[in-house]
């Protein structure tokens, strides 16, 4: 994988939030501001547009802009938590010009980490961390075990999806959801709608340039 795998990946994300920006915003209205959907199609917008105007950088620098463009262009809380998350993953990768699956673990682990330092979020509060987690935890357990790349990533993009899913019945311990405390039972949390949409991208990256 090189920095054409990471191209692809943001340009996977934005087309996939863009495609599902009004159910992400309707999971966000209902226990949110609602802006969810629009603040991700913004952002990943603008990571295009910034992708577009490189001229050759390494995967890591390239991961690094992208999380710079996050931060500077989406105001909600998703637009610090993934810029933070993909300048980390970023620095893993130094300036080498490609990479290999083990180093795709530790590009997840350390998001995982930032997005935890960041949100003091743990596993099961209803947040994106629900969904990035497992799916960092399933592609380590995959590879370690022997399994392709192709089939690791699958499964953890399938493992954020069931983390998606299982925040429908948790109560929201941070973020605007927590507000509502035993009201927000019952719905989806949106941030972890978009992490799922985020790891199946990178499967379709992957599959395609690896
Ligand atoms: P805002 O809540 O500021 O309007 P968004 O609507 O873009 O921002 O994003 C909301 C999502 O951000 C939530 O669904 C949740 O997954 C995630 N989130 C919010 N706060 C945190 C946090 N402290 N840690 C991890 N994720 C969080
Ligand atoms: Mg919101």
């Amino acid at each position: 994988m090189d920095a054409k795998t990471i191209s692809r990946w943001m340009r996977e994300i934005e087309s996939s939030v863009r495609a599902e920006r009004d159910h992400l915003v309707q999971l966000d209205a209902a226990i949110g501001d609602g802006d969810h959907g629009t603040n991700m199609t913004r952002g990943f917008e603008a990571v295009v547009q910034a992708l577009d105007a490189d001229g050759g950088s390494t995967p890591g620098k390239l991961l690094s802009l992208c999380g710079r463009t996050l931060v500077s262009t989406v105001g909600g809380a998703s637009g610090p938590l993934w810029g933070s998350a993909l300048r980390s993953g970023g620095r893993v990768l130094g300036d080498q010009p490609s990479f290999e699956g083990a180093q795709l673990v530790e590009v997840l682990a350390a998001a995982l980490a930032s997005v935890k330092d960041l949100g003091t979020a743990a596993p099961g509060d209803k947040t994106m961390v629900d969904a990035l987690e497992p799916a960092v935890e399933t592609l380590r357990a995959r590879l370690a075990d022997g399994d392709s790349l192709e089939s690791a990533i699958d499964a953890a993009a399938g493992a954020a999806e069931a983390g998606m899913r299982a925040t429908i019945p948790l109560q929201a311990r941070k973020g605007r959801a927590s507000y509502l405390g035993e009201r927000s039972v019952g719905h989806q949390d949106p941030g972890a709608t978009s992490t799922a949409l985020i790891m199946r991208a990178l499967q379709r990256a992957v599959t395609a340039t690896s």
